[in-house]
């Protein structure tokens, strides 16, 4: 799949291939549970390039292009 971020058609930063398998990941740590800040916590969206892996990282999830 495709995917856009605002205006902008994202390509793998290291090898420039645009197609990526997306994903989740809770950013949260084991400490800020302990101390009370589950509050905090807040689901990440990835982007898996498919031709050498690179993970990019997106608070506000990307759109998928069709
Ligand atoms: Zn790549």
């Amino acid at each position: 799949m495709k995917y856009r971020a605002g205006n902008t058609h994202l390509v793998c930063p290291c090898c420039q291939n645009d197609k990526f398998d997306k994903d989740y990941r809770q950013l949260n740590t084991k400490g800020a549970t302990l101390f009370g800040l589950e509050w905090e916590n807040r689901d990440a969206t990835i982007l898996i390039c498919r031709q050498c892996s690179y993970i990019s990282w997106f608070m506000k999830e990307p759109e998928a292009v069709k």
